[in-house]
């Protein structure tokens, strides 16, 4: 974000434009996407920022008010990328549970065979699971399907209940 921050304080100082700004050429394409959303639908206005600063006071207020729109948009968006940060790193903690959970390698979960940690050969069970983690995130779900399938046989008339699964470690 530092680049984009750099950028864009040279814009508002008025040492360059946005179509500078957006042709930068060090410039990630994620930045560059983000920046050309933020003066998407602000072109008319851009434009007229354009004109001269010394043709008039409007001319300055409208430069002034198109720069505090552009600094509530950039904030606003820092705000969501930001969001977007936190919700990623909470995906990434439960994908490592769930993957230790069942015993699989938490970078491809086995379908990557150029992985680093694995070489694709990570499947769920390639590696003993980690016995809280497997109580806690699957054996509730084994339960629930030794649950169903024993009403389910019930149903059809049969008498013999399916084997309990384990509540404690082995
Ligand atoms: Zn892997």
């Amino acid at each position: 974000m530092s680049d984009i921050n750099q950028l864009l304080m040279n814009m508002l100082s008025g040492q360059s434009s946005a179509e500078e700004l957006l042709s930068g050429s060090d410039l990630d394409p994620v930045s560059r996407m983000i920046l050309s959303q933020a003066f998407t639908g602000n072109n008319q206005e851009t434009d007229e920022d354009n004109i001269d600063s010394e043709t008039g006071d409007d001319t300055l207020s409208r430069r002034s008010r198109a720069i505090q729109r552009l600094r509530t948009r950039f904030a606003k968006m820092q705000r969501q990328i930001e969001d977007l940060q936190q919700q990623l790193e909470e995906m990434e903690i439960r994908n490592d549970e769930l993957a230790a959970a069942l015993g699989a390698c938490y970078l491809c979960w086995g379908e990557d065979p150029e992985c680093p940690e694995c070489q694709g050969k990570g499947q769920p069970g390639s590696i003993e699971p980690e016995w809280e983690l497997f109580r806690e995130w699957v054996l509730p779900a084994i339960k629930a399907v030794q649950v169903a399938r024993s009403q389910r046989w019930k149903r059809q008339g049969h008498t013999v209940q399916p084997i309990q699964p384990q509540t404690e470690e082995p």
